[in-house]
């Protein structure tokens, strides 16, 4: 780590690109000023305290600073380090039961559990089990100050899903890591994607006993936790002889991405991660480059749309999960642009992050409406009917945005494969391999994205 701090060379660049420092202009909150911070840290010219944590939790961890940086310093790795670093300093920081100790400690009214509804319920009640990250994700905090909360899904997607694999002889053997967010608050997303692989004739495999990925743990300091989350869906996965395993949401993806990087120390479990990580894809660049879905969506006849209506307007939002984390920005351009009865609009600054970040939104929520309020300028110029964006923290963070405004019931968000599921003849699982698709194509080339 101590390297990588000295390899800033304090250019300044990275303020062009920081959401945090762009709305701030304050130099504690750009990746030069936190790493000139850890760095007298490691040198033991400064100590923790309570400031400091403030600092390094102020960063989205969106990764536009460290795309841009010349000096290619790793600088998200440097600031979870950090994080990590101020979790064990502080013997775990916040624990995973941050919400149960709440209750004990008697902040929970009546306002709050009447607001937080359904959510605040399941994650009270143990229906969302403790390891899933929405424990970290949603404290009570989320439940005061925001004007909207997520609908919990009374029966989860992994729930209700069966009979888990669906096995064609043809073509390659589809893993679905489906993720806490679209378990639990979006399945509508991941049953899209059920029924787009269904409508392929892909066979599809959705093992039941995955857990969440671990990127709220990890992104919290608790690199413990991730790991022990990380190794758990390695071994639920690696048996399984995929020949890929899809993501829905932007976030999961990149953390499955980046998996071999949490035991970089750890050679026995590293080979394992890295096969999963190789395995894994977004699943809207499965469809676009490996199975030109989308030259077949073009010919598909709309769904529920008479001759005569006007197209809906679609405007796609970058991920910074999916845009940095992974470099994906063309699959799911391409995927809209063939949705029969769809016209995908362009808003201004396309690549701005949103201000989720993970619990960035609940540490700092002004901060992180702030950043929002910028983004829904963005996308109000261009009047959409619907925001697609292909992360739960993004989705969120819209649904917030679009209630802020006043732009409920105007303007939807949802996943582009929803939007890919409606133009299709739902079809819940057949068997068949469709003779007018394209055949699968090669998996893990270096498609463009
Ligand atoms: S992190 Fe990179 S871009 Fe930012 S000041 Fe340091 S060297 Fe320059
Ligand atoms: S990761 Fe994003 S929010 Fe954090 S310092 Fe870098 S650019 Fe700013």
């Amino acid at each position: 780590m101590k390297t990588d701090l000295n390899r800033c060379k304090r250019c300044g660049q990275c303020m062009s690109v920081c959401p945090v420092y762009q709305t701030t202009f304050r130099e504690a909150d750009v990746a030069r000023g936190k790493l000139a911070l850890l760095e007298s840290i490691e040198a033991g010219t400064i100590r923790w305290s309570g400031r400091l944590e403030e600092i390094v939790s102020r960063c989205l961890l969106c990764g536009a600073c460290a795309q841009i940086c010349a000096s290619r310093v790793e600088t998200t790795l440097m600031i979870q380090s950090g994080r990590q670093r101020l979790f064990e300093v502080k013997k775990g920081g916040k624990s995973r039961n941050a919400l149960l100790r709440s209750m004990r400690e008697g902040h929970l009214t009546a306002k709050v559990l009447l607001k937080g509804g359904a959510l605040l319920q399941a994650l009270v009640c143990k229906k969302i089990p403790e390891t899933s990250g929405l424990h970290l994700r949603f404290p009570l905090s989320f439940f005061t100050e925001r004007s909207t909360v997520p609908p919990i899904a009374w029966t989860p997607f992994l729930d209700a899903f069966r009979p888990r694999a669906v096995v064609n002889g043809e073509g390659p053997r589809i893993g679905f890591f489906v993720g806490c967010g679209a378990n639990y608050l979006f399945p509508d997303m991941a049953w899209a994607l059920v029924h787009i692989l269904g409508y392929v004739g892909a066979s599809l495999i959705v093992p039941e006993d995955q857990v969440c990925c671990g990127l709220p743990a990890y992104v919290s300091g608790d690199t413990k936790t991730a790991r022990e989350l990380a190794q758990k869906n390695i071994e639920v996965f690696e048996s399984l002889e995929l020949d890929a395993i899809l993501t829905v949401c932007a976030s999961c993806g990149s953390h499955l991405k980046a998996l071999a990087s949490l035991f970089a120390d750890h050679p026995s479990s590293r080979d394992a991660a890295a096969s999963i990580a190789q395995k894994h894809m977004d699943a809207m660049t499965f469809l676009v480059d490996h199975l030109g879905f989308d030259v077949h969506l073009k010919a598909v006849e709309p769904a529920g749309s008479p001759e005569g209506t006007s197209p809906l307007r679609v405007a796609y939002h970058d991920p910074c999960h999916l845009r940095i984390g992974q470099g994906i920005t063309r699959a799911p351009r391409r995927l809209l642009e063939a949705v029969p009865g769809v016209q995908l609009v362009e808003a201004p600054h396309p690549g701005q992050c949103c201000g989720h970040g993970g619990d960035f939104n609940l540490s700092h929520f002004p901060l992180s409406m702030k950043i929002l309020d910028r983004r829904m300028e963005d996308f109000e110029k261009v009047k959409p009917d619907t925001i697609v964006t292909g992360c739960t923290g993004c989705l969120l963070q819209f649904a917030e945005g679009i209630s802020r405004r006043g732009l409920s019931g105007k303007i939807e968000v949802c996943h582009p494969l929803v939007l890919v599921e409606k133009a299709i003849a739902p079809c819940p699982i057949p068997t068949q391999r469709r003779k007018d698709l394209p055949v699968f194509q090669a998996l893990h080339t270096d498609a463009g994205q």
